[in-house]
């Protein structure tokens, strides 16, 4: 079974099968993100701020 959350910055699908530790994750604000690379995590998080 595939599962997939979408980069909350470029919207591309992001496979949550993996390890963990292979998906970018983010607490921001208190509420958690998923993003494909560090690049869209750090955007995001800059933009939130
Ligand atoms: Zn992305």
């Amino acid at each position: 079974m595939k599962a997939f959350k979408k980069c909350e910055m470029c919207s591309a699908k992001v496979p949550v099968e993996q390890c963990e530790f292979a998906t970018q994750k983010r607490i921001i604000n208190g509420k958690e993100y998923v993003f494909c690379c560090v690049r869209c995590a750090e955007s995001f998080e800059k933009s939130k701020k």
